[in-house]
């Protein structure tokens, strides 16, 4: 087996931003290693998108299924894409540059994916007590709908794990808390008459302005909590001189608090019904357009304890969306922590200070060793 930093510079050198494109190389590399060891492992397909696939990964069990209790290692194997102008080395060109290695995902999060590949063969002589799982999914950066089939996979074959480690970059802190993302798309509908008797037509965009309006109103009354709401694309009418009867609106909420998102849920379809009932023959309907479930903060679980034991750090509080709060919905002790600092995550000279990379690997064997 390659060492993990042999394996970040491979995974780096393997583009995987492209959602429009299979993302079979880099599952192909990650299973070649897989297979050099004795880790069962099986391709999941997407059931969305035939290009995509993400993997599932169990050592210490004879089969995929019906497994209590163990560790799972989880982790993103897309990124976000890189733009060649604005970087000053080749994004998909592993560089070295005073003990750094720069490259698109070097910490976001490819490098976390190289140290659990790389523990695989140790686990032998580690003969942890229970099952390690370790799971790859492909497009955490976009829709997450990967995270969700693998979570169904788990919960069809009956695999619980105790504990969930997500290697997103913390700075070796223990991220014990991560806001949960909902997107909807609200769709007004009107009726479209000639602009010279607005009166005969309903204006699907004047009611979009009051929604608006409500959702600005709503994230001013609980922004103090953490939760804040948005809206980002708007989308109606046709020419100045037709009463508009159709609008589209995006919005957000975004939140540590399911209270706060369920109170903002029923606020506003109470102002849809509002608006409905003012606007005599006007249709408001909405759907979740993305979801990321909230990671709900548990600074004491065991893995939170063991994690601020062996690194002798703080906690922190992840500031953006993760794939945390579907580990936590399976029922799983959850962790966020990696190597490398967020801020560099997504920007053109994102890298991993090298020791980082040693550093990373002594934490997963020392915190496999202290939970099971
Ligand atoms: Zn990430």
């Amino acid at each position: 087996m390659k060492s993990s930093i042999e394996i970040l510079k491979d995974l780096i050198a393997i583009e995987s931003w492209d959602t429009t494109k299979t993302n079979k190389d880099i599952v192909d590399y990650i299973c070649n290693l897989l297979s050099e060891t004795e880790i069962k492992f099986q391709r999941i397909a997407s059931p969305v998108d035939s290009s995509k696939e993400s993997i599932i990964a169990i050592y210490g069990a004879n089969e995929l299924k019906n497994i209590q209790g163990g560790l799972l290692l989880s982790g993103h194997i897309d990124t976000v894409p890189a733009n060649k102008d604005q970087w000053k080395t080749d994004p998909f060109t592993p560089t070295e540059t005073d003990n750094k290695l720069y490259g698109r995902g070097a910490i976001d999060m490819k490098q976390s994916i190289a140290s659990y590949i790389a523990i695989i063969p140790k686990l032998k002589e580690i003969n942890p007590s229970f099952p390690i799982i370790i799971t790859f999914t492909y497009d955490e950066e976009t829709a997450a709908l990967s995270i969700e089939e693998i979570c169904n996979f788990m919960r069809d074959n009956n695999i619980k794990p105790s504990y969930a480690l997500l290697g997103e970059p913390t700075n070796f802190k223990a991220g014990v808390a991560s806001k949960g993302y909902f997107g909807y798309t609200t769709n007004i509908v009107g009726k479209a008459t000639h602009s010279s008797k607005p009166s005969n037509g309903i204006n699907a965009i004047y009611i979009t302005s009051h929604i608006i309006a409500k959702i600005e109103e709503l994230n001013e009354k609980y922004c103090n909590d953490g939760t804040t709401l948005n809206t980002g694309v708007i989308n109606g009418g046709k020419a100045c001189n037709i009463v508009p009867d159709n609008c589209t609106l995006e919005w957000e909420i975004r939140s540590f608090s399911n209270e706060d998102v369920a109170t903002i849920t029923k606020e506003m379809n109470d102002f849809f019904a509002l608006m409905e009932s003012k606007y005599n023959g006007a249709k408001i309907s909405t759907f979740t357009r993305d979801k990321l479930p909230i990671f709900a903060k548990n600074e004491t679980s065991s893995i939170a304890v063991a994690t601020r034991d062996l690194l002798q750090n703080d906690d922190m509080i992840f500031q953006g969306g993760t794939e945390a709060g579907f580990l936590q919905e399976l029922g799983a002790e959850t962790l966020i922590c990696g190597a490398g600092d967020l801020a560099l995550a997504h920007t053109s000279a994102e890298y991993i200070d090298i020791p980082d990379m040693a550093k990373y690997d002594a934490y997963v064997e020392a915190l496999i060793k202290t939970l099971a």
